[in-house]
């Protein structure tokens, strides 16, 4: 039998791309060559098509306001239906902060509302509180029964609300999570899941992004190890970090 390719898209990486964010593809990527998992990434901007068909693995990283306000039009212009079409498909849909808002209904910001593709039914306002900064780490529910814990780094003005029965991608160890008083961070709903997690997060996170490999491939496929001894440092110095590991 062929051996599975994961096809991942990278949607607007010169946008929303915060943070070092492209680090994550970086990481899904090398993952998959260090296995001789046959990997491609394929950049999404503004203005092309998304054909949900062609991918296992979407992403969308974080940005600043204005930039998401440039990519929403274009995500419900150009890729709505793509993205739809690939979480109907069991692909996995990864958006980080910016992201996470923009797959969610809206993100409210005074008197102006942008709309994002309703794949997380979640709303986002604004605040003029202080925005919601610092290291955090959760406690990750993901489908399947896993579970564990994630680490990283959060900077939002955005509070995301979970709207009636969505489930949090996880509980909040330390930080302050969709909205800094629910306890709650993130948000999944099948194999769409949306974190205010950057750091980048999955350097900081294997275990995570091997998920989502698993995950896009199918069936929770099997992954052969790696030696991550660098990766659990990285964990554990971002554990740290937010205060839930000794120094
Ligand atoms: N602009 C959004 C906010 O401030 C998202 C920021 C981000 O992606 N870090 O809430």
């Amino acid at each position: 039998m062929a051996e599975p390719t994961l096809r991942i898209a990278a949607l607007y990486p010169q946008q929303m791309n915060i943070y070092a964010d492209r680090g994550n593809i970086a990481v899904l990527e090398r993952r998959c060559q260090w296995r001789s998992l046959a990997v491609t990434v394929t950049a999404v901007g503004l203005g092309e098509p998304l054909d949900g068909d062609q991918f296992d693995l979407i992403y969308l990283g974080g940005g600043q306001d204005d930039d998401q306000r440039r990519c929403a039009a274009d995500l419900i212009e150009n890729k709505r239906d793509g993205l739809i079409a690939a979480a109907e498909r069991g692909s996995v849909l990864l958006g980080v902060c910016g992201g996470y808002q923009l797959f969610g209904h809206w993100y409210e910001l005074g008197d102006e509302r942008i709309a994002g593709v309703g794949l997380l039914d979640v709303e986002t306002v604004r605040s003029d509180g202080p925005r919601l900064i610092g290291n955090v780490a959760i406690e990750a529910q993901l489908a399947g029964g896993a579970a564990g814990v994630l680490a990283g780094f959060e900077n939002h003005a955005g509070r995301t609300s979970l709207l009636d029965g969505a489930e949090p991608l996880g509980r909040v160890l330390k930080g302050h999570g969709n909205d800094g008083s629910s306890g709650n961070e993130g948000c999944r709903s099948g194999n769409v899941i949306g974190t205010y997690l950057h750091g980048p997060l999955l350097p900081a996170n294997s275990w995570f992004a091997d998920w989502l490999i698993s995950t896009a491939l199918g069936d929770q496929t099997a992954l052969s190890p790696l030696d991550d001894a660098l990766e659990l440092e990285a964990h554990r110095a971002a554990c740290r970090a937010a205060g839930i590991l000794a120094a």
